[in-house]
């Protein structure tokens, strides 16, 4: 049995049982054979994922509450996550598949399709259960698959309860939820009966995810840690900036966020002005409960995530940078709160800077020059996304050209995911897309057909 906790109160909410090796062979048993049947109608699939959001709409408040008691987000926060969830269902019900055509001539015809994979296992991490788990399972069911979802061993109460909420609209077998630690993650990466595996969580997890999947050879979707770089220029509006990156990075998820920026460049002209741009806007966060209206964000997950973001600003604070964290008193609760922090006068290659903090910690570091810019914006082994900000439209995207990331972005930071754009990782971030088409390429065998006629004459 696993217990899960209150990360606000510490409170016992409820205790989950893992999945045993015997019931995940009859879960991957009861997904192959779900696999034929209805489940082979795209037009069944459309129709379910359809029914999955107007179910998810119905009981948003329900799940909303759920997420928020297991996650610790404010319930405003958690609502957003579960219309993201909401409008990713509802795209992939509304996706229609398309044979693109190479080359069509008197004398062949080549085009592509696709098929499903197979069963497809899906690993969660802990920090949105439900949009990371639907930009798995919207394009995952939509291209045919059936599924073995492990939620992450702290958050299992909002996908049980969705799962079951769902299971009468979908076919026996298609979806399967096998709860547990990082053991029931690894049999789900070695089994034979799996296909594909898609998942999210850390670098080191990752790495790990690899290597048991690899003597099965399964097809492999990465998306792993984010150290996002936000790169200011001095000609930028500066205080729209600190706004738009603060709700990455001081928001609901207190930082918890894999595409929240990180890290902020600033040209040295401007980086006092940010500093106190930054400085202003965490004094007005309230941290606090979840469930407590007027909470603007939440505690850390974990003790562990609270302790290993306090050690890198402790580290901070031991080499002399200036650690700002001001605002209203914390909750007289025994969770794992954190006051917003941020962090200047800090070198480029400390750990805050260098590492994912994955938390409400935000160093800032002045740059000179454009190839400083971009050395600091391409150092470390991460590479989600990247915003770069200036007046100058063309200038800016000339400089974000040459960062390696998996998104760019321009005067703005990453948004809530758009199911109709692609996601994914460039260096260790990962590899695979989730969301778009690419997502639904992720999940299919794609093949190749030809055609060749002899041609009178
Ligand atoms: P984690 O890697 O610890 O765990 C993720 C999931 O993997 C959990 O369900 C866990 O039980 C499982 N797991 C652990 N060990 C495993 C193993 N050996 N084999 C198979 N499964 C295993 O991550 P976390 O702490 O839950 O989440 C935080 C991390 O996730 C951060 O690094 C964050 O950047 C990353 N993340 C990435 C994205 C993205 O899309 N790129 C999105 C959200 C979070």
């Amino acid at each position: 049995m696993i217990a899960i906790h209150n990360p606000a109160t510490l409170a016992h909410l409820a205790d989950v049982p893992s999945a045993t090796p015997a019931e995940i062979d009859a879960a991957v048993a009861t997904a192959q054979a779900a696999l034929d049947g209805p489940w082979q109608d795209p037009g069944v699939r459309k129709a379910a994922l359809a029914d999955i959001a107007d179910i998810m709409e119905r009981e948003t408040e329900a799940l909303a509450h759920i997420l928020t008691l297991e996650q610790g987000k404010p319930l405003a926060t958690a609502r957003m996550e579960l219309a993201t969830a909401i409008r990713i269902a509802r795209h992939y019900a509304a996706w229609d598949d398309h044979e693109p055509v190479i080359r069509d001539t008197p004398g062949e015809r080549v085009w592509t399709d696709r098929i499903p994979l197979g069963v497809a296992g899906m690993i969660v991490p802990w920090n949105f259960p439900i949009t990371i788990l639907m930009m798995k399972l919207g394009p995952g069911l939509r291209a045919g698959n059936t599924v073995l979802v492990k939620p992450s061993p702290s958050t299992p109460l909002a996908t049980l309860r969705l799962a079951e909420l769902i299971a009468p609209v979908l076919p026996v077998g298609v979806l399967n939820v096998v709860p547990g630690d990082a053991g029931v993650g690894a049999a789900l990466c070695a089994h034979p009966g799996i296909a594909k595996l898609s998942f999210t969580g850390s670098t080191p997890t990752g790495r790990r995810v690899m290597a048991s999947c690899a003597p099965t050879l399964k097809r492999l979707t990465l998306e792993l840690g984010g150290n996002d770089p936000a790169i200011v220029f001095a000609d930028a509006d500066i205080p729209a900036a600190a706004r738009r990156l603060a709700m990455t990075v001081f928001s609901g998820a207190a930082g918890q966020i894999c595409q929240a920026c990180k890290r902020v460049y600033v040209e040295r002209p401007a980086h006092a002005e940010m500093v106190a741009a930054f400085e202003e806007i965490v004094q007005g966060i309230r941290v606090g409960d979840g469930t407590d209206a007027g909470v603007m964000m939440g505690p850390l997950h974990t003790a562990g995530q609270r302790d290993f973001v306090g050690g890198l600003l402790d580290d901070a604070r031991a080499r002399k940078a200036r650690v700002f964290q001001d605002g209203p008193a914390l909750p007289d609760l025994p969770g794992h709160f954190m006051r917003p922090a941020v962090v200047s006068g800090i070198a480029a290659d400390a750990p805050l800077v260098m590492q994912e903090q994955f938390g409400p910690a935000l160093p800032i570091v002045p740059f000179d020059t454009e190839a400083e810019a971009l050395a600091m914006a391409n150092s470390g082994e991460l590479g989600l996304d990247a915003s770069v900000w200036s007046a100058d439209e063309d200038r800016a995207l000339a400089f974000a050209r040459r960062i390696r990331a998996g998104s760019l972005f321009i005067n703005t930071h990453a948004a809530p995911p758009d199911p109709e754009i692609p996601f994914g990782g460039a260096k260790q971030s990962g590899f695979g897309a989730e969301l778009g088409d690419w997502g639904i390429d992720d999940a299919s065998q794609r093949r190749v057909l030809k055609i060749e006629r002899q041609v009178a004459g």
